[in-house]
């Protein structure tokens, strides 16, 4: 199999008492190149002091096993794009602040956030209102960058088209400091059509959000059809976008420089509803392989997945 090299990896965890290392080390067992890790619970601003986080042990040990780059992904509690509550707006601003200093301290050079939702007050105002977050976080000086997320479009959410991203991106005073994290998910469930015309979307998302604007993929297949504006993520390959749409992604030729996060949910036990198994490992192992198993889910199910 002489497949392209890739920079593939996955969603892990930081948690317990080795945190990062924990994260580092959940990344190495599913055979990754990289990884994606909140710095704590996703719903909450609960955080651990830095010099609880493990960072030299998980750094050392990141070298030792190849692993090249870690993605940190803010809380989706945050919501710039709030203008009906301003606490929330005003919270917001301030964990973001914070949380791009450990995202820092971690040495990653991306941060993923979701544009926000604009709860009612309208597209213009939610845009506006996440313009002027950014702008009070953002600073000349940062030495990574926040990659908005193209988002699947429920709700309010914003970030569902191409055009809310860039008019986001044109209307920040450092607009440098700003990329966009593409979910193949979130895109396909928003309305483009990754399955038939791939060419046509990367074609409409460079000319409308730019060259070179994307700084991390999401690869996820969605339960849902193209357009639902759902945003359930399935295993890779099992869903409506497929193995071979993902894989055309994937192994892109102009992006394959770019990290590839897979946000798959984890497969339940057949027996135990308890217990689930993460799809990484088998997931990492057939895109590498090129090579789609119809089982994996079902093996994994049954607990045959080790
Ligand atoms: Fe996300
Ligand atoms: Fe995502
Ligand atoms: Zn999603």
């Amino acid at each position: 199999m002489n497949q392209p090299k890739i920079k593939i990896g996955s969603h892990v965890s930081m948690s317990g008492k080795d945190m990062f290392l924990n994260s580092a080390k959940e990344a190495a067992s599913y055979g990754s190149d990289v990884f994606m890790a909140y710095t704590g619970a996703p719903q909450n601003s609960k955080r651990k002091p830095l010099e609880e986080l493990k960072i030299e042990e998980g750094r050392a040990y990141m070298r030792a096993h190849g692993l090249s780059e870690v993605i940190i992904h803010a809380p989706y509690l945050i919501n710039l794009a709030n203008t009906v509550k301003e606490d929330t707006f005003r919270s917001s601003v301030e964990f973001l602040t914070s949380e791009i200093s450990r995202s820092e301290a971690l040495h990653s050079k991306v941060l993923v956030l979701h544009p926000g939702a604009h709860v009612g007050a309208g597209e213009e105002a939610g845009i506006a209102q996440v313009v002027e977050g950014l702008n009070q976080v953002l600073r000349p000086d940062l030495k990574l960058t926040v990659a908005l997320e193209t988002m699947a479009g429920k709700g309010s959410e914003l970030g569902r088209n191409f055009e809310q991203l860039a008019r986001i991106i044109g209307g920040v005073r450092y607009p440098e400091k700003l990329k966009v994290c593409f979910d193949t998910c979130h895109v396909h469930d928003s309305g483009y059509d990754l399955i038939h015309h791939p060419e046509e979307v990367f074609g409409a998302f460079e000319r409308i959000v730019g060259r070179d604007m994307i700084a991390v993929f999401h690869m996820n297949d969605s339960k849902n059809i193209c357009g639902a504006a759902k945003d359930r993520h399935e295993n890779y390959g099992f869903g409506q976008i497929g193995f071979e749409a993902l894989q055309r992604i994937m192994y892109h030729p102009d992006y394959l420089d770019i990290p590839k996060i897979l946000e798959s949910p984890w497969v339940k036990d057949g027996h135990n509803e308890k217990k689930s198994y993460a799809p990484y490992k088998q997931e990492i192992c057939s895109i590498r392989e090129n090579r789609f198993d119809p089982e994996m889910v079902e093996k994994l199910r049954a607990g045959n997945g080790e």
